[in-house]
């Protein structure tokens, strides 16, 4: 979004035919907002939502709507397939059988990142981070208007509002893997894991989930790669390099203020090599930071 408005030729490839259908709701801290703010989007954001949250198809329509506005070519379905790069240009092969020549490949993929695998070849790969979570809407408890959390042995549980009468259930267990949980059963896993908490209100939304709560249950990946994030024209962003943390409030917006950087750096620097060397010195200290933080 950013490098096309800054008149730069850009396209992006989504591998999702539906870009961003799935998933509950996102929880979007102070931070993913100034993100939004930086980017343009805040007032478009803040005119769909009430809350401290937002269904991700709805946030993912906000990005995709202002990327396309601001002049980025975009394909659907479409994944890279192969790259080969000289110092003066990238050329791409897509799956869609078309191909063309950048000056700069930027592998957002997320955090079972495929770029990663052709960009830094032999790199770690994710692991367990000793958290499992669990996601999923409900009605809004009476009285409970606000974001509110509570913590016991080991679970963190957070309501974060969505909208007038809808909140969004985090709850974060600290706990060695698991087996996996067929789909079937994420509903009834869910009451049973609010079930034995100790808070009475906690027990009690239980009661409140039902077939249109969308649950999901993750277990939570962690990635650190240490820099270089790039190797010649070809940049890792978001995830894909600095996968999910423990809190999950700043890490959406570390991945938004990945491309607003990378968007500055490449206005102000002499070369793509300077911009890149630049950025990543620049977004390592705040991966540390909030790895920190976390
Ligand atoms: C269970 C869970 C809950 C979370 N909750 C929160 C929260 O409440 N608040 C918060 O701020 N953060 C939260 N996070 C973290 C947040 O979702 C991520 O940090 C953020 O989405 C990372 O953005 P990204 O663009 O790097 O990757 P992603 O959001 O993963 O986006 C990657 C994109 O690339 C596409 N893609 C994947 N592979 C390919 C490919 N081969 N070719 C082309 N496209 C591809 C995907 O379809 C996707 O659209 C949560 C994470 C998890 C796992």
């Amino acid at each position: 979004m950013e490098c096309a408005s800054a008149a730069s030729k850009v396209d992006v490839v989504e591998i999702d035919p539906a870009w961003g259908s799935g998933g509950a709701a996102i929880n979007i801290g102070s931070e993913a907002r100034q993100s939004f703010q930086a980017l343009g989007i805040l007032d478009r954001y803040l005119a769909h939502t009430a809350g401290t949250a937002v269904p991700r198809p709805l946030l993912a329509r906000i990005l995709a709507d202002a990327a396309i506005a601001a002049g980025a070519d975009v394909r659907l379905g479409t994944t890279v397939k192969a790259f080969r790069q000289d110092p003066e240009g990238v050329d791409v092969e897509f799956s869609d059988a078309r191909g063309a020549r950048y000056d700069l490949l930027v592998g957002a993929d997320g955090v079972h990142s495929k770029m990663r695998e052709m960009v830094l070849r032999g790199a770690p790969r994710p692991a367990f981070s000793g958290q499992v979570h669990w996601c999923a809407v409900l009605p809004q408890p009476a009285g409970q208007q606000r974001t509110a959390a509570w913590r016991e042995a080991g679970v963190d549980v957070e309501l974060h509002p969505v909208s007038d009468n809808l909140m969004l259930l985090s709850v974060r267990e600290m706990r060695p893997p698991l087996d996996p949980v067929a789909p079937r059963q994420v509903l009834a896993r869910l009451r049973e894991l609010l079930d034995g908490f100790p808070t009475r209100s906690v027990r009690d939304l239980a009661a409140r989930l039902g077939n249109d709560s969308q649950p999901s249950r993750h277990a939570l990946e962690h990635l650190d790669l240490p820099l270089p994030w790039h190797v010649g024209r070809a940049l890792l962003i978001g995830d894909a390099v600095h996968g999910t943390t423990a809190r999950f409030t700043p890490d959406a917006c570390l991945g938004m203020d990945d491309a607003i950087i990378l968007a500055q750096e490449l206005g102000r620097a002499a070369s793509v090599a300077d911009a890149l060397a630049c950025y990543g010195e620049r977004r390592w200290k705040a991966s540390r930071k909030a790895a920190g933080r976390n």
